[in-house]
């Protein structure tokens, strides 16, 4: 029988302190419970400052030949480009995407194999039980963030779900269709579709070296997360304006029964008041229909594919 190869794409920004660690794991992983695949390595040098390139071009150097390649960027673009050139240079029949830093333990590697192979999945991922480590207030939001997303965007995203996953050559294809350039990979893996399981495991300290992570990159991570799959913050404008209008309609009844009944003239305040909640509201309004057309051009800027198969009965020849 042929060999499978199972492929490992990892992100490194400036992680010379765990590249080998993360090598050696792997290796011994595929030279005993996993013996009966071949394994690749692909780090993304994410534009690292210190020698985590180095000691890249070293494990490969020392590696079987094919065995660990390398893409190092001119810069430091971000972990989401670092995932999409890995994916783009797999050619694996099972591809994972694993952080550097050994807090995805290679172990759960067997049972996503597993998974994919024996229990019918198209994907399967690691999701985090606890956040040992973790400060209360990261916890927080993360929680309120993951409802958040659910209730307004079209993606699923599962609590605690890590970017650490293996997939089926088919779907790492698919996934590599949305060409879309500032990417949200958790969504996009999502919005790709496939029957995914969530394998939990126990959170890890990092093997070496500091996170990367700030709270400025956290926010703008979050913000991408939201933006690009969600409409909902257009929606708001328009619900906004169309109330304002509602109170400036309420507002002229009551004015003009007043007038009418009682023969009391509006006094200056309410007039202003009307005004400012007619005009107010008509340009919130107008501006969050500008956002609907935005939100449109958006869409088609991103160039989705419109949609997804997973299996049909066309051969190649009806093509
Ligand atoms: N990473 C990257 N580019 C970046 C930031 C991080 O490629 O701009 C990589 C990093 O080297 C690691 C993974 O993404 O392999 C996760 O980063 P980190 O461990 O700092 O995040 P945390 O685990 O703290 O969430
Ligand atoms: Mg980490």
């Amino acid at each position: 029988m042929e060999r499978k190869t199972v492929e490992l794409i990892v992100p490194s920004y400036n992680e010379e302190a765990c590249v080998e660690l993360f090598y050696e794991a792997v290796r011994s992983l595929f030279s005993e419970q996993l013996k009966a695949y071949d394994f690749r390595l692909i780090y993304v040098d994410d534009g690292s400052s210190d020698g985590t390139l180095q000691k890249v071009k070293h494990i490969a150097a020392a590696a079987p030949e094919g065995q660990v390649h390398y893409i190092s960027f001119s810069r430091n673009l971000g972990k989401e480009a670092a995932i999409y050139a890995g994916l783009e240079h797999s050619a694996g029949d099972f591809v994972a995407v694993m952080d550097a830093d050994l807090q995805h333990p290679p172990a759960l590697l067997i049972d996503m194999l597993h998974a994919i192979e024996e229990e019918g999945y198209d994907s399967c991922g690691a999701r985090r039980e606890d956040r040992k480590g973790e400060g209360a207030v990261k916890r927080i939001f993360s929680a309120a963030y993951y409802h958040i997303v659910n209730q307004m965007t079209t993606v699923e995203l599962t609590p605690g779900s890590t970017d650490f996953r293996l997939m089926s050559r088919q779907m790492v294809n698919e996934v590599l269709k949305l060409t879309e350039r500032e990417r949200f990979t958790k969504g996009i893996f999502s919005w790709v579709g496939f029957k995914t399981k969530w394998i939990p495991y126990h959170n890890v300290e990092r093997a070496a070296g500091r996170s990367k992570w700030s709270i400025r990159g956290l926010i703008h991570y979050a913000a991408s997360g939201l933006l690009s799959f969600a409409k909902a913050p257009l929606r708001f404008a328009i619900w906004i304006g169309f109330f304002a209008l509602l109170f400036a309609f309420v507002d002229f009844i009551l004015l003009v029964v007043q007038g009418c009944r009682y023969g009391m003239l509006p006094e200056a305040v309410q007039v202003a008041v009307l005004l400012l909640l007619l005009f107010g509201g008509l340009t919130v309004l107008l501006l969050g229909l500008v956002g609907e057309y935005l939100a449109r051009i958006l869409a088609e800027t991103k160039q989705r594919p419109l949609y997804i198969m997973k299996e049909s009965n066309y051969g190649e020849s009806d093509r």
